[in-house]
């Protein structure tokens, strides 16, 4: 990696540290989702770095892809726990992070959640076997008497690619991938009172551009247009701000220009817990550009 590429990585690191704990400090009962949503966008524009992902804001049993829609009215309440998960970079390099606001009595769950993503950031090296960062994962968040959310995981980061080849599991149970020198990876263990495992609602506000077929719609042309900006990264529903949208976005998931990020929640009445950093592997071990 050279200095101009390790330099826009930390950068965009700093940048999405600020803002998250910026907002997330906004996040109380009463307050509005869209606001904290507007505020992300906001505060990451003002400090130069550009969006590598729509903030997700995921309420309680939701573990992640929840967030804003164009006329959300939802408010936060006594009791959430709310993720909020941001993504900044400058010119392609990513940083993704996230924290989780706890409105209720929820602390200890949000610590198995922390002292995993402490003990597999610890762990980072050049050649190491990311089994070995699940299963500390694992450990620490069973040691507190929950799950890991086990079919959720961690993930390379390359230039303008969000999720690129390695994942990171949070169990020990698989992943024989290798971290290699100057690797740049997002780990975030998600700690559970559920079931362990996640599974996709019907909800969805979350988009990619995923393939160019020919678009008759002036709508569907609108979006697609409006989503080139992204550069292939995922974009909100909320920011487009296309008059008949909601019709034309069907046929573009049909046909496979458009794929749809639906939520991805544990079972009813449970609730998650997610930290994540965003991390180059060198070889004196892990260089957190979050922190
Ligand atoms: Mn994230
Ligand atoms: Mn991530």
């Amino acid at each position: 990696m050279n200095d101009t590429e390790q330099d826009n990585y930390l950068e965009a690191g700093r940048i999405a540290h600020t803002v998250l704990h910026k907002c997330a400090a906004e996040i109380k009962p009463g307050a509005g989702l869209a606001t904290i949503f507007d505020m992300v966008l906001d505060e990451i524009e003002s400090a130069g770095a550009a969006h590598s992902f729509p903030p997700n804001i995921s309420l309680n049993n939701c573990a992640a892809h929840d967030t804003a829609s164009p006329d959300e009215i939802r408010t936060f309440s006594e009791g959430d726990l709310v993720k909020l998960d941001i993504g900044t970079h400058i010119d392609g390099y990513i940083a993704d992070t996230a924290v989780t606001v706890d409105l209720g009595d929820h602390a200890l769950l949000c610590e198995a959640s922390r002292m995993a993503l402490e003990a597999a950031i610890d762990l980072v090296k050049p050649e190491l076997v990311v089994s070995e960062i699940g299963k500390a994962v694992e450990e620490k968040i069973t040691s507190y008497g929950y799950k890991p959310i086990v079919n959720l995981t961690g993930h390379a980061l390359a230039r303008y690619s969000l999720h690129h080849g390695l994942s990171i599991p949070n169990t020990g149970l698989f992943g024989n991938g290798i971290l290699k020198e100057d690797m740049v990876i997002a780990i975030e263990p998600f700690a559970t009172t559920g079931s362990g495992s996640v599974h996709e609602t019907p909800r969805g506000e979350i988009y990619q551009v995923i393939g160019n077929s020919p678009v008759r719609s002036p709508a569907g042309r609108n979006i697609m247009q409006k989503a080139e900006i992204m550069q292939g990264l995922p974009f909100a529903r909320r920011w487009l701000n296309v008059p008949k949208a909601e019709l034309a976005i069907p046929t573009l998931l049909r046909q496979g220009n458009l794929y749809l990020y639906h939520c991805l929640s544990d079972i009813p009445d449970s609730f998650v817990a997610q930290f994540e950093h965003t991390i180059i592997v060198t070889a004196d071990g892990p260089l957190v550009t979050t922190r």
